[in-house]
């Protein structure tokens, strides 16, 4: 049997581009590295445009995630001692786009979507190791455990380390950004006027998120900046992170005592060096395989999902993927490359020195509402015309 389209990556952008073929009846087959999807990892902040996709290829499976979840009424950026610095009122993404931002743990978000994927369409522990092309336009996929499978076209959702963009661009090259993260899942009850806040406290040469995922289970990550490939001393793990946070507002240090040990995890924060093309022929990439970006816009994931309504509606109104592709990154190329570029200029801005706080503090301050609503429309606008005229 030969593949109609071939999917690497079963994360965020390959699941929805799974769950977005399934709707418009375009075959295809997902091979995931993973022999199953627990419930691992941390939280992850859905926007508004992310929201409309989901909504798009699934109302039932949208719902579920909303109940699975929670949903934010302001998202908060603060000093410190958590003394606001701005805020965005969720009601006008509401009334604009029919959704506020939410947070969900990433593994129950991940188990959501994989359960509404057609399951004979998915193969687990399936790590993908190569590709050749062949003649008459096909290619041989080759597997870590030696099988292969011929495919007339490959997905890259492989993420930021994707071997698809390895091999399809060598010279494509990941950048440290100078920072690493620790995110953790606190056993913890926020206060009533936080529990519908998504807030990050800035200061001190370091940045600290916070939003409840469900109910006692609070989201954070900690971010500072370091030199790459560190590793933690597990035992003295918590110790040193509270007192890395010791001027902070002593709910962060709350949060960080009431969290497991297992349940923190480190990594370095990298994104990817723009890329001039996404794809080549009958092969492209999507999500972070494609633009990895920093998380301070909490973009990264969004982004894979929308990646996965374009291309989609792009492939199924067009007979040749080769045109599809193209079409698809030139469509997606300005807004994504904004994106990339806003969010490590977040996370230079986030954390810095003091003058250049104070500066930047009150520029937020007084950044006009509208000058902020004009942003979030261009960020959360979703182009549904797409799904019906390309
Ligand atoms: C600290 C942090 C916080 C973040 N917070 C947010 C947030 O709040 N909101 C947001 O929208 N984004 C956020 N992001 C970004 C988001 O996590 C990523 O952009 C998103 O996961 C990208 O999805 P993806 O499907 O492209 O890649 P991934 O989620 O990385 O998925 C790739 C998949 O491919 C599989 N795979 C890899 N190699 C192979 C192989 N060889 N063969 C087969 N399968 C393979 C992996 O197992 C994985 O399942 C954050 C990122 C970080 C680092």
């Amino acid at each position: 049997m030969i593949d109609n389209i071939s999917i690497i990556g079963g994360g965020i952008g390959g699941l929805v581009t799974a769950l977005s073929f399934d709707k418009l009846n375009i075959s295809y087959n997902l091979y995931e590295r993973a022999e199953s999807l627990k419930e691992v990892g941390a939280g992850i902040w859905l926007s508004p445009n992310a929201l409309q996709v989901l909504e798009w290829t699934n109302p039932k499976m949208l719902k579920e995630i909303q109940d699975s979840g929670n949903i934010f009424n302001r998202i908060l950026v603060a000093d410190h001692k958590l003394n606001p610095i701005s805020y965005s009122n969720q009601s006008f993404v509401q009334e604009k786009f029919g959704y506020k931002t939410m947070a969900i743990h990433r593994g129950k978000l991940q188990q959501i979507l994989y359960k509404y994927v057609a399951q004979e369409n998915i193969e687990l522990n399936k790590t993908f190791k190569n590709y050749f092309q062949e003649k008459d336009k096909l290619l041989k996929v080759n597997f870590t455990d030696r099988t292969s499978i011929q495919t007339q076209s490959i997905i890259g959702a492989d993420g930021i380390n994707s071997n698809v963009r390895k091999q399809l661009f060598p010279d494509s090259k990941i950048r440290y950004s100078g920072q690493t993260c620790w995110r953790g899942i606190s056993d913890y009850n926020l206060d009533n006027d936080l529990e519908s806040v998504g807030f990050t406290l800035w200061g001190k040469k370091l940045q600290f998120g916070v939003s409840k995922i469900s109910d006692g289970k609070i989201y954070w990550f900690a971010v500072k900046l370091s030199a790459p490939n560190l590793k933690d001393d597990k035992e003295n793990l918590k110790n040193s992170l509270t007192k890395m946070f010791s001027e902070f507002h002593p709910l962060v240090n709350n949060l960080i005592e009431n969290t497991p040990n297992k349940k923190i995890i480190r990594g370095d924060i990298s994104d990817l060096e723009l890329l001039k093309q996404w794809n080549k022929k009958n092969i492209c990439l999507i999500g972070d395989a494609a633009h990895s970006m920093t998380p301070d816009l909490g973009q990264g994931g969004a982004q894979a999902i929308e990646d996965a309504f374009y291309l989609s509606n792009f492939i199924e109104k067009t007979i040749d993927k080769g045109i599809a592709y193209d079409k698809f990154y030139t469509y997606r190329k300005s807004k994504i490359e904004k994106l990339v570029k806003q969010s490590r200029f977040t996370s230079k801005i986030a954390i810095t020195n003091r003058v250049v706080e104070k500066i930047r503090n009150s520029i937020l301050k007084y950044t006009p509402e509208t000058y902020m609503q004009k942003q979030m429309i261009e960020l959360y606008s979703l182009d549904k015309t797409i799904a019906n005229n390309v």
